[in-house]
């Protein structure tokens, strides 16, 4: 795991519950991984956001108002990074 500004965001505000919180890896068709998201969202209904860009490797944060279905857009390359629904990756592992 290479993401930490989330991980230093819950420890400087002492954060104890949140109203969505995920962490996953970003796989190409074949399974590889190629990059990390990780969205926290607090009471306050804003997402912070983390992620390594599958694309170009890009890493960067922000924070954005929470809404679903959820996407960030690559800072750099503009690809459009989405939160993988958990169905479809279990499905694949079988
Ligand atoms: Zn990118």
């Amino acid at each position: 795991m290479i993401l930490t500004r989330i991980t230093q965001y819950i420890k400087d505000h002492g954060v104890k519950s949140y109203v969505y919180h995920t962490w996953r890896d970003l796989e190409d068709e074949g399974g590889n991984k190629k990059g990390e998201l990780r969205v926290l969202v607090l009471e306050d209904n804003t997402a912070r956001v983390e992620y390594k860009c599958p694309e170009c490797g890009h890493e960067a944060y922000e924070e954005k108002p929470w809404k679903r279905p959820f996407n960030v857009k690559c800072q750099k390359c503009s690809c459009l990074i989405r939160v993988p629904k958990l169905r479809d990756q279990v499905k694949k592992k079988k």
